[in-house]
């Protein structure tokens, strides 16, 4: 077991973690970023980029990698295979990151940028088809179905604001739900049942992907109150029920929405003083590749001015008003 004292601690290697550590190397502070896998989170399930400015097409690992070089150009010490088990402040105000491996990286500046993880149906053939038709992002992908029948599975407001959104670009978009009714709101639910390219196919849940060569062609489903199957022809199939920010690493309690997500101020600031949040973690809008490094943009340079100001002794600057709004748990 061995004890490092750093300036800051970046908590993942996604885009919003290397774009931290670049800032944070820029900036000549002594920072790690601590990853448990490899670097490029979610970039690397991720087929192709269309929508990440300066890159009309740019394949997930390959977007990853050049993160990961220019970071390390500005100086940024990615360690990966680096899992943190807990954050927690004590007593002196600074920080404790824990690893796995019972290692503890003290800093008076923490920036969780941990992600998230989207909620998996769990059936035969999703690993497989994933990027090749299974999707669990319609922003991103939606544009390679143009003209396609597809598939959304879920029955919240994600599930059918996401299916909604798709039919821009669907022939034909069903929405597979395992109840009768949906979860998602009123106005929401009124959008999808007024769209007439959306069919929803209730009480029925997929029991698996299937495929040709290396594209989705259909999926199995089953009414859950007749238990008839049925194949359903679809070359993509959306999966939202759920996405999972990581924070459960985050000891003590930090302010959050009713889905779990940070909320932070406009300085990424969480509402445990010194820690920080960037990227999918955090409560917002929408969670892209755009929003995560600017996040981390925001995030790093704040961290610069709150260890200047403590450097000083200065008192640190009061925190900015929170943006997010939502149930704190
Ligand atoms: C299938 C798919 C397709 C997508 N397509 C697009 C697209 O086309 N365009 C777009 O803009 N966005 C796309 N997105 C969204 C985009 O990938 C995310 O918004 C972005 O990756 C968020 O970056 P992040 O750094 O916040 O989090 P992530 O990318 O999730 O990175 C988080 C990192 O933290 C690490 N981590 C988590 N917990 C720990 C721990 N305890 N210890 C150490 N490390 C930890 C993870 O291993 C991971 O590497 C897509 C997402 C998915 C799932």
């Amino acid at each position: 077991m061995a004890t490092h004292e750093l300036d800051v601690v970046t908590i993942g290697a996604g885009p919003a973690g290397m774009c931290a550590g670049m800032y944070v190397g820029r900036a000549m502070l002594k920072g790690v970023v601590l990853e448990q896998g490899l670097p490029g989170g979610e970039l690397l399930n991720t087929e192709v980029i269309e929508d990440y400015i300066g890159f009309e097409h740019v394949l997930g690992y390959d977007l990853a990698e050049k993160f990961s070089a220019h970071a390390a150009k500005f100086g940024a010490d990615v360690r990966t295979y680096h899992r943190v088990e807990k954050v927690r402040k004590i007593d002196d105000g600074t920080f404790e990151t824990v690893m796995e491996n019972g290692d503890i990286f003290k800093s008076p500046a923490v920036i969780v940028t941990a992600g998230g993880t989207p909620v998996k149906l769990e059936v035969p053939g999703e690993i497989e088809y994933a990027g090749k038709g299974v999707s669990y992002c319609a922003i991103c992908d939606g544009a390679f179905f143009k003209g396609h029948t597809i598939m959304v599975v879920g029955g919240g407001d994600a599930a059918c604001e996401e299916a909604d959104f798709l039919t821009r670009y669907a022939a034909k978009v069903y929405i597979v739900h395992r109840k009768g009714e949906f979860r998602a709101s009123k106005l929401v639910q009124s959008r999808v049942f007024k769209n007439p390219k959306i069919e929803v196919i209730w009480d029925t849940v997929v029991d698996a992907i299937v495929g040709a060569d290396t594209l989705m062609t259909h999926a199995k489903i089953r009414n859950v109150n007749t238990g008839e199957t049925r194949d359903l022809t679809a070359t993509g199939i959306f999966i939202f029920i759920g996405f999972k920010p990581n924070t459960g690493i985050i000891e003590g309690h930090v302010q959050h929405d009713a889905s779990g997500y940070l909320i932070t101020d406009a300085n990424m600031e969480t509402s445990i003083r010194g820690l920080f949040a960037a990227g999918d973690v955090r409560a917002q809008l929408t969670r892209q590749v755009t929003t995560a490094v600017g996040d981390a943009t925001t995030a790093a340079i704040a961290v610069e001015k709150f260890l200047t100001a403590r450097k000083n002794g200065n008192p640190a600057p009061a925190p900015m008003p929170m943006l997010a709004r939502g149930g704190e748990g």
